[in-house]
């Protein structure tokens, strides 16, 4: 049963405004933005100064923190703000935070669980100084985005073949780590909670249940965003749901806006994000990569191919929310934002 008496903050009364007039960018991929920098294990750690904000705690994990880029929120925050900066100015309206990863559950692979309050407080400040930022240069609002990833585990699928009925990770399990991730996210000034790269309904559900419980703590209800991800041709997320399947498995949230990202890149996302908008009541976000990875990991689609396919969503007028994930960088956000500046944004369902 969540509660939806809560109040929600002034300010995103003028994101409601504006999603009713245009259609609204988010910004691009953090990652590969951060691997562009080349950083070493000695600028992951900061040389071993770990400390959370305001230096309330200091973490020595035993691990390598190399390639853990939520880290960066809390040893190179200048980096991730300067990134986050670039996309805004590039014409995103809405800043993720650096936080995908920032869950107990995500943060073990590191031996750094007990850093993940501090890493949601931090990712969101960072953003929020960005957004800020951006503000102060162009006078646009500019809005936060707390970003919840689905984990590494699964709960409703058992990874052990020989034991079907095993789960690496329980609905209790990933309730408490996400609560403790979206605490982390309200504090430091998020204006929403961004649940994405959802490939497993049942984890979602757990977020969007931890959700509910810190808005009833915090007193005030932040708008969710709730964003898909599919894993393959046939069109389904990876717990085997079609995009109207998983749209009435989350409705009951109420949320600001359903859709997909990751994925095949954005034609093979095109279909699928059709479907979503003919069932959902609430706004439709889109962001795919960019194109399919090459044999390399990498993304070779140019910003004006990506642009010109999310150019089709809102020709369509299948989309409210549009930006990019993996492979985008602030020109494929730019080139985005150019594209669908001409087209109004989805009709919302009565
Ligand atoms: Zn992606």
């Amino acid at each position: 049963m969540l509660n939806f008496s809560l109040p929600e903050a002034p300010s995103l009364a003028v994101l409601r405004s504006l999603a009713a007039q245009r259609i609204l960018v988010l910004d691009g991929a953090m990652g590969t933005m951060i691997q562009a920098l080349g950083m070493t294990e000695e600028d992951f750690t900061a040389n071993g100064h770990i400390h959370g904000p305001g230096c309330r705690h200091q973490y020595h994990p035993d691990h390598p923190q190399k390639g853990n880029n939520d880290l960066l929120v809390l040893t190179q925050p200048q980096a991730v703000e300067d990134i986050q900066f670039q996309f805004a100015m590039a014409g995103a309206d809405i800043l993720e935070t650096n936080t995908f990863s920032s869950t107990t559950i995500a943060q073990a692979d590191y031996g750094l669980e007990s850093a993940v309050y501090d890493l949601n407080v931090a990712g969101a400040q960072v953003a929020r100084r960005a957004a800020d930022r951006a503000t102060r240069e162009d006078g646009k609002p500019r809005f936060v985005a707390g970003a919840v990833g689905p984990t590494n585990r699964t709960a409703s699928i058992s990874p052990d073949v020989n034991d079907p009925g095993y789960r690496a990770v329980t609905f209790d399990d990933l309730r408490t780590a996400y609560g403790q991730q979206i605490d982390g996210l309200i504090a430091g000034g998020s204006d929403l909670i961004l649940i994405e790269t959802i490939f497993d309904t049942l984890n979602a559900k757990a977020a969007i249940f931890a959700a509910f419980e810190s808005f009833a703590k915090a007193g005030r209800r932040l708008p969710l965003m709730i964003s898909g991800t599919i894993t393959d041709a046939s069109g389904r997320t990876l717990s085997g749901q079609t995009p109207t399947a998983f749209w009435h498995s989350v409705a009951h949230a109420r949320p600001f806006s359903v859709g997909l990202n990751c994925a095949l890149g954005a034609a093979a996302m095109r279909p699928h994000m059709a479907e979503i908008a003919s069932v959902a009541t609430s706004l439709t976000c889109a962001y795919p990569n960019a194109g399919l990875p090459n044999a390399f990991g990498a993304y070779d689609e140019t910003p004006d191919q990506t642009a010109a396919q999310v150019a089709d969503f809102a020709r369509e007028g299948i989309v409210n929310l549009v930006g990019g994930c993996c492979g985008t960088t602030p020109d494929h956000i730019r080139a985005i934002a150019d594209a669908v500046a001409s087209f109004p944004p989805r009709k919302v369902l009565a």
